[in-house]
C-alpha cells in the first residue's frame, strides 16, 4: 500500500512514521527547503503524548525539551503579578507533559521515519484527481504520484483541502464562517513568534515563560539552550488579512507595551523568518473525499488557544495509520478514524472558545480576575488540578479510548 502525505509538520511525520512502521511505501511533500529551525515552545501532553510514547519517541523528546519551572505574568517593571507553577501544572497532567520546541518535535520524528519514507523538502503539490481505488496527485515539479490514499496534513490553510473539497460551496460548515477562506473559524487574534539574541532577556527567561500581564496583546519569552529566546505574541484583530512584513506589523502593535518588549522588537528578525498568522480554528464537514483524507490542523486545528494542537496532531495521525493498517479496506478505515476522532477534537475547540477571555484578557476587570484565580490556584489544595482542566480539558486515557 501506497500513502502520499502533504505536509512534513507534525501531523504528516507522525503519520509517515507511523505507516512506514507498517511496511507502507509513503512519499512526504513539505514546501519548506528543509527541516525548520526557528518556531515556538509548545506544551505537549494528553492524546499526543500518548502517541508518541506508542512510537517510542519519548526519550528523544525529554532529551529534546525544557524544564519549565514557572509560567510568570510579569508588570511594565518586571515585577511578577501571577504565575502559575508548572510542577503543579505537570503533576495535574500526571507528570506526563513536555515542554519542547515546535522544531525539536519536528526533528525527533523526522529522525524517527523508516528508511524508505521518501520526504521531499521544497515541493507541494497543484492537482489532485480522485479515482475509484485511489488519487493521483500533480507536484509542483511537474510529476504525477499515484496512491492508495492521499493525505493532506498540511496545516489550517491546508492546499488539498482546497484541491480535493472544493471551496466549501453548498457546505454548512463552511458557511456558517462568513465571507473568508472556506472551512477556517477565525477567533479574532493574530499570532506570531520568532527567535532572536539578547543575553539580557534571555537571562530574565530561563526556565520561565514570562508573559506580559496586559490586555489585548501580550508578548512572553523563553530562553533557549542555545543563548537565543524564544518569543511569542499575541494580539486582539478582526483584521483577515495578514501583513505584507510581519516584523513592522509586530512593532506596530506591540511597541507601546514597555517592559522589555522595545529591546526584543528591535532584535526581531526580518519578516521571513517570524511566524505571523490568524488564529483560527478549522471545522471541516466530512474529513475524507474518497481516498483522499485530512488530518491535524488541516480538518479539525484547535488553535493555540486550547494549547493541545500538536498534541491532537500528533495522536490523530496514529489513530489514522492505526485504521489504516487494520480495517478492511481503506474507505472502512477512513470511516473509523473520523467517527472516532472528530468527537475529541470537537469538545477541544468548543473549550478552547470559552477560554477566550482566560487565555487573553480584554479588560482591566478581566485581567484582575485571571490574577486572582491563578492566586487562588497557588494557595488551595487541589486547585492547580482545576486550573489543569481550565487550561487543558479532560486529558486522560483519550487516545486509548479512540483506539478501542
Ligand atoms: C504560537 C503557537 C503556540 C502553540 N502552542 C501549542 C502548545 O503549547 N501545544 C500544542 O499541542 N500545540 C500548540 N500549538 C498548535 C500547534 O503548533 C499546531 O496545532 C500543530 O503544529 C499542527 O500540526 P500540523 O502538522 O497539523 O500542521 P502544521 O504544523 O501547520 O504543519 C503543516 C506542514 O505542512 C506544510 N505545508 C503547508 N502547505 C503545504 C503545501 N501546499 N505543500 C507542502 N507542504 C505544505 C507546512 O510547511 C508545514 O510543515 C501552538 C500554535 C501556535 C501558533
Amino acid at each position: 500500500m501506497k500513502a502520499l502525505i502533504c505536509g512534513g509538520g507534525i501531523a504528516g511525520l507522525a503519520l509517515a512514521r507511523c505507516l512506514g512502521g507498517h511496511g507502507w511505501e509513503v512519499v512526504v511533500l513539505e514546501k519548506a527547503d528543509g527541516l525548520r529551525t526557528h518556531g515556538y515552545m509548545i506544551d505537549f501532553f494528553g492524546p499526543g503524548y500518548t502517541a508518541a510514547e506508542e512510537m517510542g519517541l519519548l526519550p528523544r523528546l525529554q532529551e529534546l525539551g525544557y524544564a519549565v519551572d514557572a509560567l510568570r505574568y510579569v508588570d511594565e517593571d518586571g515585577r511578577t503579578r501571577a504565575g502559575l507553577s508548572y510542577e503543579r501544572f505537570a503533576k495535574a497532567a500526571g507528570g506526563r507533559l513536555i515542554s519542547i520546541m515546535r522544531p525539536d518535535l519536528e526533528l525527533a520524528l523526522y529522525e524517527s521515519l523508516p528508511g524508505k519514507v521518501d520526504v521531499r523538502f521544497g515541493t507541494g503539490l497543484t492537482a489532485v484527481t480522485h479515482h475509484p481505488d485511489g488519487a493521483t496527485a500533480t507536484l509542483t515539479d511537474g510529476t504525477d504520484v499515484a496512491a492508495d490514499v492521499v493525505v493532506g496534513a498540511d496545516g489550517v490553510h491546508s492546499a488539498v483541502r482546497g484541491l480535493a473539497f472544493g471551496d466549501g460551496e453548498g457546505d454548512r460548515g463552511a458557511q456558517q464562517h462568513g465571507r473568508g477562506e472556506p472551512y477556517v473559524r477565525r477567533l479574532g487574534f493574530h499570532t506570531a513568534a520568532f527567535v532572536f539574541e539578547d543575553p539580557g532577556i534571555h537571562a530574565i527567561g530561563r526556565k520561565n515563560f514570562v508573559l506580559t500581564d496586559t490586555t489585548d496583546r501580550q508578548m512572553g519569552f523563553y530562553s533557549l539552550r542555545d543563548g537565543r529566546v524564544a518569543a511569542f505574541a499575541v494580539h486582539r484583530s478582526a483584521d483577515p488579512a495578514l501583513p505584507d512584513d510581519p516584523r513592522e506589523a509586530l512593532r506596530r502593535e506591540y511597541g507601546g507595551l514597555g517592559w522589555v518588549v522595545p529591546r526584543a522588537l528591535r532584535a526581531c528578525p526580518p519578516g521571513h523568518e517570524v511566524y505571523y498568522d490568524l488564529v483560527a480554528q478549522v471545522e471541516v464537514p466530512c474529513w475524507s473525499r474518497g481516498r483522499v483524507t485530512l488530518v491535524g490542523d488541516a480538518c479539525y486545528a484547535v488553535s493555540l488557544l486550547a494549547g493541545q494542537g500538536a498534541s491532537l496532531g500528533m495522536a490523530g495521525a496514529y489513530l489514522l495509520a492505526e485504521q489504516l493498517a487494520e480495517a478492511p479496506s481503506v474507505g472502512t478505515a477512513l470511516r473509523r478514524y473520523e467517527e472516532r476522532w472528530r468527537p475529541v477534537v470537537a469538545e477541544k475547540q468548543r473549550a478552547a472558545r470559552r477560554g477566550v477571555r482566560w487565555f487573553l484578557p480584554g479588560s482591566q476587570r478581566e485581567l484582575r480576575l485571571r490574577r486572582l484565580a491563578l492566586r487562588a490556584a497557588a494557595l488551595l489544595p487541589g486547585a492547580d488540578r482545576y486550573v489543569a482542566t481550565a487550561l487543558a480539558g479532560r486529558t486522560k486515557g483519550v487516545l486509548r479510548r479512540a483506539l478501542r
